[in-house]
């Protein structure tokens, strides 16, 4: 069974879905830094494996070759991204946590991926490159994600996708506030704000899809 959050509550559904659809599916070096990454501190924070074969299937789609990921952890996003876009495709990936990333790396290395990957150890706020990404995967600081969405509105083509993670927080969207932990509040309140900003924002389509713990894609529009 998945460690990776999710907000579907049936256990037995959501194994169906992974053992008949997704594990057969999964590259062997994706499964390999699954394991690892599982008795990784905070290891429950890696993207869960069906969300990421929706997100494989969107960069397929999109035919996507420059792509960005802000929130890289162990690299289970970034492995799928680098594993689905072409060889001569780049992931520009932005977080301040390298020895995350380096546990993660021989993996990346093993297949054969790391030269489509610039890592950059830092905190984003991406700042240049106009429109020129296809692709973004934002999973990262999630009282963010409306500056993140502001900036990547500059940086994404018209017609790229950007995918939000985590924008039903485990589920908590629905609850009473006093039902929330404590810890889960103001990431609670950052999603409701931001699912009622998007739902207003008329530059983006967007489809809010109840996989992992919630994905926002968003299409610029224009
Ligand atoms: N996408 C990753 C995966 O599939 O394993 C999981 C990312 S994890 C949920 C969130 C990450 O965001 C952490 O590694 C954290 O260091 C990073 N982060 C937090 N604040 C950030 C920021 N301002 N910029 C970039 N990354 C940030
Ligand atoms: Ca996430």
């Amino acid at each position: 069974m998945s460690a990776n959050p999710t907000i579907l509550q049936s256990h037995n559904l959501k194994k169906y879905i992974l053992e008949t659809n997704v594990y057969p599916r999964e590259a062997e070096t994706l499964k390999e830094l699954r394991n690892a990454t599982a008795s990784y501190p905070m290891g429950f924070m890696g993207t869960a494996p069906d969300a990421g074969q929706l997100m494989a299937l969107l960069l397929k789609l999109l035919n996507a070759k420059k792509t960005l990921e802000v929130g890289v952890f162990t690299g289970y996003s970034l492995l799928l991204t680098a594993l689905t876009i072409p060889n001569d495709g780049k992931i520009i990936a932005m977080d301040p946590d390298r020895k995350a990333y380096e546990m993660g790396l021989p993996f990346i290395k093993k297949a054969g991926v790391e030269h489509k990957i610039d890592f950059i150890e830092s905190p984003a706020l991406p700042g240049s490159n106009k429109e020129s990404f296809d692709f973004a995967f934002v999973d990262a600081d999630k009282d963010n994600y409306w500056n993140y969405h502001e900036r990547l509105l500059k940086l994404v083509k018209i017609g790229g996708l950007i995918i939000y993670d985590n924008t039903l927080w485990g589920g908590s969207v629905v609850w009473a506030e006093e039902d929330v932990p404590a810890p889960k509040r103001k990431f609670r309140q950052a999603a409701l704000a931001f699912n009622k900003a998007i739902a207003d924002d008329s530059r983006v389509e967007i489809s809010v899809v109840s996989i992992g713990d919630g994905f926002t894609i968003c299409k610029r529009a224009h």
